[in-house]
């Protein structure tokens, strides 16, 4: 069994992406809103600024409390739009449940979209063409990528149907020529399918939902999830699935780093396609 480690690959990453900024004259800007009071999210906001920092590039948060009007977060959205100093654009999720989370979304330019979750962003996943692919699946992609897990013929069973990772994942493993089964909330006997995963993907939010006991001999596990509890994180998979998988993202140090990584990226290229810079 080998370990998947995203914490390393992430850093290497970054380090490129730090290494083509550094060759610019303009400062790159990624824009993050949020709003409300979101603990997790606070944290991850404080790790993307760091990141951002240490790629030399540039973070401008704009913080809202929960009782801002819909209509001032779509007006600032607007105007970041318009600015040719900001490459890209975030809104950070969740937000609380009385905002339209899709018109906000949808607000944001395309072309400086970098999470990929405007309804065009997503579109252009299902062409297998997309700009910026959303930065979870994105990760786990070059982690399939660095490690050469081909998926091709393969079957990918992926569990959680989330516009953010579930759904994109299955179709860019689609467009990798592996067989996908998608498997949700309302799927009856998981273990049916998990147990002829070649390669599962589990992202819920469920602690250890997936043990060694529903996958198969030398499965590769991609796990996803994220949960906290008191003060510790856990994944989706329990970690004896070590003793029969072939490959195991851990959490933490698998998919997270990834993400960030993943939303430099993007960035960068927003910003290498708003100043025509060929690669
Ligand atoms: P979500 O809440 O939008 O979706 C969860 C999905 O899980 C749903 O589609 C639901 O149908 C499915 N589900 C729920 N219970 C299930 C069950 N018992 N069996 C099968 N399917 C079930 O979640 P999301 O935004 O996709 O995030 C999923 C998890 O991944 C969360 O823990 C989140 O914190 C984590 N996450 C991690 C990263 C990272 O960088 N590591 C990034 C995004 C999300």
């Amino acid at each position: 069994m080998e370990r998947l480690d995203g914490k390393l690959l992430s850093a290497k990453i970054k380090d490129e992406v730090k290494a083509g900024a550094d060759s610019y004259k303009q400062t790159p800007i990624l824009a993050v809103l949020t709003i409300g009071d979101d603990e997790a999210s606070k944290v991850y906001v404080e790790n993307k600024r760091k990141a951002c920092e240490y790629c030399g590039m540039s973070m401008m948060h704009f913080d809202y409390a929960d009782c801002v009007k819909e209509s001032v977060v779509i007006k600032k959205i607007k105007e970041l739009n318009k600015d040719k100093s900001v490459n890209g654009i975030i809104l950070q999720l969740p937000i609380p449940k009385r905002f339209n989370t899709k018109k906000i979304l949808n607000t944001i330019s395309p072309d400086k979209d970098v999470d990929g979750l405007t309804d065009i962003s997503q579109g252009k996943i299902m062409g297998g063409n997309a700009t910026f692919i959303p930065c979870t699946p994105k990760g786990i992609l070059e982690i399939f990528d660095h490690y050469k897990i081909d998926l091709e013929g393969r079957h990918v069973v992926v569990i959680g149907r989330s516009d953010l990772v579930g759904k994109p994942i299955m179709l860019e493993c689609i467009n990798r020529n592996a067989t996908v089964t998608m498997c949700h909330s309302k799927t009856k006997d998981l273990k049916k399918y998990t147990k002829d995963a070649d390669v599962l993907i589990v992202a819920v939010g469920h602690k250890h939902l997936i043990d060694k006991s529903m996958i198969k001999e030398g499965a590769v596990i991609i796990d996803v999830g994220i949960t906290r509890i008191d003060g510790k994180i856990y994944g989706d998979v329990n970690p004896d699935v070590e003793e029969k998988a072939s490959y195991v993202t851990p959490v933490p140090g698998g998919v997270g780093p990834m993400t960030v990584a993943m939303l430099l990226k993007n960035t960068f290229i927003g910003y290498k396609k708003q100043n025509n810079i060929e690669d």
